[in-house]
């Protein structure tokens, strides 16, 4: 699915794109600017991206951070990977959600 999205499919708000990465809103936020952060290239869990793209997928990350935090005037961002089924991955392309936290919400995992 978010093979569409990175080939323009599937409609999505872009943030960020690199030509390893491209990061856009999730769909349904659990906060205001959440992001997810994905590997262009299909690969169903973070072992499988080859150490080329990981580089680029975390250099993404890292610009998309603090560019998330400063659209929405966050003070942090939890960022997390779930990583398999088991673990609530239930979008099976790599993707790190980066979303916006704030003194005493209920945003977190
Ligand atoms: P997971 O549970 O796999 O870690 O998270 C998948 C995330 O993808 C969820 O937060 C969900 O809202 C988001 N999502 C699922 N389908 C779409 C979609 O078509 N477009 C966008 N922008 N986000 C999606």
């Amino acid at each position: 699915m978010f093979c569409s999205i990175v080939e323009g499919e599937l409609p999505s708000h872009t943030v960020h794109e690199t030509a390893d990465a491209l990061a856009f809103l999730d769909a349904n936020p659990l906060a205001r600017g959440h992001t997810l952060v994905v590997p262009k290239d299909h690969h169903e869990r973070l072992a499988d991206v080859p150490s080329e793209t990981a580089t680029g997928f975390y250099e993404a990350l890292h610009d998309v951070v603090p560019a998330v935090e400063a659209a929405v005037d966050a003070p942090a961002t939890t960022v997390a990977v779930n990583n398999g089924e088991p673990a609530g991955q239930e979008v099976p392309h790599v993707h790190a959600h980066v979303i916006p936290r704030f003194p005493d919400d209920d945003a977190g995992p």
